[in-house]
């Protein structure tokens, strides 16, 4: 007869990582004007800034990229069944999955740099390439943005003004499009990563 002989049980409070609830743009990044952040108290963030990422035709022009009313109506170009919302990261591979035309990368805003934290095996290879920033209030909270402009988005002081074309697995940004093409057949074998 297998006895108990000693149990000890450890609780505290269950904080699950909560994504979608709106966070304002850091300042620093807002500045930039690389980013569009959907205003919404909803959990749909991760739809809305995959939808300002495609600009179906009628958002391409639209100044009001930020507004909500603005991506309702493409709502059901994207497959969501049986993908919770907020999206989780971990749910992104699904995603692709049910959505053929469309690939997702996510860069990961974390206060001093700009990381990414997820590189689609599709990059490139779709219709629809899409890249989101995840930023965080500090605590549990993550919020995802559309990324409208990589070269903005990561350049910075004097080289602002300067077209970028850049690295969609390593961020590193070239001057010429064709440097970044032949560094890309190199990088693209490796998965996400940082150069300084
Ligand atoms: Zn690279």
């Amino acid at each position: 007869m297998p006895k108990v002989k000693y149990m000890r049980l450890c609780w505290g409070v269950y904080r699950p990582l909560e994504v979608g609830t709106f966070i304002p743009t850091p300042k620093h990044i807002a500045g930039k004007r690389a980013v569009v952040n959907i205003n919404s108290m909803d959990n749909y963030c991760f739809q809305y800034s995959v939808l300002a990422g495609m600009n179906p035709i009628s958002v391409n022009s639209h100044q009001h990229k930020n507004r909500l009313y603005v991506y309702k109506p493409f709502m059901h170009m994207l497959n969501m069944e049986g993908i919770q919302s907020p999206v989780p990261l971990s749910s992104i591979g699904k995603f692709e999955s049910q959505n053929p035309d469309i690939s997702v990368n996510v860069l990961y805003h974390d206060g001093n740099q700009i990381i990414y934290i997820r590189t689609s095996t599709f990059t490139d290879q779709r219709k629809h390439h899409v890249t989101l920033l995840m930023i965080t209030d500090g605590n549990e909270k993550f919020h995802y943005l559309s990324v409208q402009s990589m070269s903005r988005l990561i350049s910075t002081g004097a080289k602002y003004k300067n077209k970028y074309y850049v690295c969609h697995y390593c961020l590193y940004p070239f001057r010429k499009e064709g440097r970044l093409e032949e560094h890309k057949l190199m990088c693209k074998q490796h998965q996400s990563q940082l150069i300084r």
